[in-house]
C-alpha cells in the first residue's frame, strides 16, 4: 500500500504518547504522577453537566446548524463583549469540536504547497503538523523563556516573506506559560500594517488563565480585525477537555468557508455539548475563578521546588498551567530526562523538543495536578538529580 508522503510523515502531540505510556505503567501497578498532559484536574462544574443532561432529556438529539446553535454563537459574542468590550457578529463564529479544529481549518485555508505559515518555536506541536499536512512550510519564530518577552515582534516580522500567508500567535503560551506583554503585541500589530497580505490566527485558549497581568487580546486591535482569526474553546477555561467544544471567529467571508469545512468534516458539534457550552458561558463563573486561583498557587509551588533542584533553572510563567524550566545544567537531553523520569521515577513530563527544535534544553511540566502530586514528583526528581547530576 502506498501512503502519500504528507500523511506518512504526519506529526503528532507527544503528550498523548506519554499519557498512554504513563497509563500503561499505572496499569502494571506503578505509582505514576502525570505532569505531562495539559488538562485541568478539576471536574466540569455541575451546572454545565446538568445543562448537557437536560438537553438530552429535552430531546435535543438531532443535527444543529453546522456553525453551531444560535444561542451558543450569541453567548460567545456576549462573553467577548463583557470581557473585552469588543463587538463581534454571531455570524462570524463557527463552533467546532475542540480548539484544534479551528487550526485545522486555517491550515487548509491559508496553507498548501508554496505557502509559508509562521509558528512559535517552541510551540503547540499541532501548529507544525497541521501546517505541514496542508503542504505548506511551517516557519518557526523564537519564543523566549517565560519572564522574557514571550516573543520579539521584530523577530517575528523579520521572518515574513512574499510567501507568508498566516502568522500564528499564542499567548499565554503552550509550552512556556509565557505571556506576551501588551507593548510587544502593539509593536507586532504596528509592524503588520506593512504586510497587509498576512492573516493572523491568535490562539487564545489560555486567555483566562493569567496570574499576574490582564490578558491582552489581539481582538482589540482594530487594524487587524479584517484579517484576524481567533481560536478559543472551553477545554482549558472550564475544565472540559473531553467535551470537545471550541470555536473560531472568522473575518469576512471566511466564516462561510469554515462552515463548509465543518459540513464536510463533522456536520455539527455534539448537540448536548453545545447546550452545555451555553451554560458555561452564561452561567456562574466562580468555578473558573477558583481554578485560576488554584493554578496560581501551584505555579508558585512548582517554580519554587524546581528552583531548588540541581541543574535546573526555572523562570516564573505568567499564565496557562505549564512550567518550562531550563534543564541543560543536568547534562542530559530533554528527551532522555522525559524517558528516564517516566520509566525510573513514574513522573510524566514532556521533552521541550516535542514543541520544536528550540525546545531543547527544556522540559514541560503541566502543573494542573494536585499540590500533593506536585510535591511528590519534585521529591522524586530531587533524589534522582542528586544521584545523577555532578
Ligand atoms: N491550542 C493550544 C495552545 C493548546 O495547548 C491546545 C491543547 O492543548 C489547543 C489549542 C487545543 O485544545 P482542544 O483540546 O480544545 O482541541
Amino acid at each position: 500500500m502506498q501512503i502519500p508522503a504528507h500523511i506518512a510523515t504526519l506529526g503528532t502531540e507527544t503528550a498523548f504518547e506519554v499519557l498512554a505510556r504513563a497509563q500503561a505503567l499505572a496499569a502494571r501497578g506503578r505509582s505514576v504522577i502525570n505532569l505531562g498532559i495539559g488538562q485541568p484536574d478539576f471536574p466540569t462544574a455541575p451546572h454545565i453537566v446538568e445543562a448537557a443532561c437536560r438537553a438530552l432529556v429535552d430531546g435535543h438529539h438531532g443535527y444543529t446548524p453546522a456553525n453551531g446553535i444560535p444561542a451558543l454563537r450569541e453567548a460567545i459574542v456576549a462573553d467577548l463583549d463583557r470581557r473585552l468590550g469588543v463587538a463581534v457578529d454571531p455570524a462570524q463564529v463557527v463552533v467546532v469540536p475542540g480548539g484544534k479544529v479551528t487550526l485545522a481549518f486555517a491550515a487548509q485555508i491559508f496553507g498548501g504547497p508554496g505557502a509559508e505559515i509562521l509558528i512559535p518555536d517552541p510551540g503547540y506541536p499541532i501548529y507544525r503538523s497541521l501546517v505541514e499536512l496542508s503542504g505548506a512550510s511551517a516557519v518557526g519564530y523564537p519564543l523566549h523563556a517565560p519572564g522574557g518577552a514571550g516573543f520579539s515582534a521584530d523577530e517575528v516580522l523579520a521572518r515574513i516573506t512574499p510567501r507568508t500567508r498566516l502568522l500564528i500567535v499564542n499567548s499565554p503560551a503552550n509550552p512556556t506559560g509565557g505571556v506576551v506583554p501588551a507593548a510587544e503585541l502593539e509593536r507586532l500589530v504596528a509592524g503588520l500594517e506593512r504586510h497587509p497580505q498576512v492573516f493572523v490566527l491568535t490562539d487564545e485558549i489560555y486567555a483566562r488563565l493569567v496570574f499576574d497581568t490582564e490578558h491582552t487580546s489581539l481582538l482589540r486591535a482594530a487594524s487587524l480585525r479584517a484579517r484576524l482569526i481567533v481560536l478559543d474553546g472551553l477545554s482549558k477555561t472550564h475544565a472540559m477537555t473531553g467535551w470537545r467544544l471550541g470555536w473560531g471567529i472568522w473575518p469576512g467571508a471566511l466564516a462561510e468557508l469554515a462552515t463548509r469545512l465543518a459540513i464536510n468534516l463533522f456536520s455539527c458539534v455534539n448537540t448536548a455539548a453545545q447546550h452545555a457550552a451555553v451554560a458555561a458561558l452564561t452561567g456562574p463563573q466562580e468555578h473558573v475563578e477558583r481554578m485560576v486561583a488554584s493554578f496560581a498557587g501551584r505555579r508558585d509551588a512548582i517554580v519554587a521546588a524546581l528552583a531548588g533542584l540541581p541543574g535546573i533553572r526555572c523562570a516564573r510563567p505568567g499564565g496557562a498551567f505549564y512550567a518550562f524550566p531550563d534543564v541543560s545544567g543536568t547534562g542530559f537531553t530533554a528527551r532522555t530526562l522525559q524517558d528516564r523520569w517516566l520509566e525510573e521515577l513514574g513522573v510524566a513530563t514532556i521533552a521541550g523538543t516535542s514543541f520544536g527544535a528550540r525546545g531543547e534544553g527544556h522540559v514541560r511540566f503541566s502543573y494542573a495536578s494536585s499540590l500533593a502530586d506536585i510535591h511528590e514528583a519534585m521529591r522524586r526528581l530531587g533524589g534522582w538529580l542528586h544521584d545523577h547530576v555532578a
